[in-house]
């Protein structure tokens, strides 16, 4: 479903992005670790055509998101019609909570689906109704994102993402900004997600019970590769690779 093949992406003189490969298949659940500044959120924000590559080339379901220009050639960009097709194919979930403020969270869910998908109102607000129930906010549907708990916000954004029936979810550290109490209920809801295998997503954490309990397989990234990806029994309790050890050994 996603090809990220030779990818590398540079801020000046600094490489983010290191000849970096990776395959999704369809429907599966993938985890992104490592240390902090390795390219994780990086690699969603390509996904997400927020970023633009040097080398390399990135295919979402077909559509070349970015084609390789050839040997020591600089990648080509999609067309802008491509670009559209892909945007409506990803949703992202983000640390930092960005509901709209003046919308109350069935608005917040409903909204997107009627300016962009062009549904009928009622169905789109029946839709975002029954988001909303699936991520426990039932009883909140009228609440202003400030009534409602950082978790609370975290799972109306998820039920938003929802909402435009992405094929691809891509969470990026989700419950970081969550105080603990909370963080259970945000992850309970994205294991259901993910477990659901109606849609591939890809998280990007520090919880590496998290990472194990909802992946199929994980990558650990760093400096803008992957050192190792397997099985999270592999990854998590037997890496084989000593840096991947290092990492698993600190944080588990
Ligand atoms: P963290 O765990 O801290 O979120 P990360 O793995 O998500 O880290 P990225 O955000 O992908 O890291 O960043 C990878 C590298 O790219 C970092 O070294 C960062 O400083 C650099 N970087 C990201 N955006 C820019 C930018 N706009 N300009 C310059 N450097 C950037
Ligand atoms: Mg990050």
């Amino acid at each position: 479903l996603i090809r990220i093949a030779r990818v590398s992406k540079r801020f000046g003189s600094v490489a983010v992005l290191n000849d970096l490969d990776l395959e999704v298949r369809p429907f599966e659940n993938l985890s992104l670790i490592g240390p902090s500044g390795a390219g994780k959120s990086m690699v969603l924000r390509i996904l997400m055509t927020l970023e633009k590559i040097d080398e390399g080339s990135v295919t979402i379901d077909g559509l070349n998101l970015w084609g390789d220009g050839g040997v020591g050639r600089a990648s080509v960009p999609a067309s802008a019609n491509d670009i559209k097709a892909v945007r409506r194919r990803v949703g992202m979930v983000f640390q930092s909570l960005n509901l709209f403020p003046h919308m109350s969270a069935l608005r917040n869910v409903a909204e997107a689906p009627v300016r962009v998908l062009k549904l009928p109102k009622e169905e789109a607000y029946a839709r975002a109704a029954e988001l909303l129930d699936r991520v426990g906010l039932g009883a909140k549907q009228g609440s202003y994102p400030t009534e409602l708990s950082g978790g609370q916000q975290q799972r109306v954004a998820i039920a938003r993402a929802l909402a435009m029936r992405p094929k691809i979810l891509l969470f990026d550290e989700v419950t970081s900004a969550l105080d603990p109490e909370t963080v259970g209920e945000v992850l309970g809801v994205i294991r259901e997600v993910a477990r659901g295998h109606s849609l591939t997503t890809i998280s990007v954490t520090h919880q590496l019970k998290l990472a194990g309990e909802i992946s199929d397989r994980i990558c650990f990234l760093e400096s803008g590769r992957i050192v190792e990806e397997g099985p999270p029994d592999q990854i998590l309790y037997a890496p084989v690779n000593g840096r991947t050890r290092a990492f698993v050994e600190a944080l588990l």
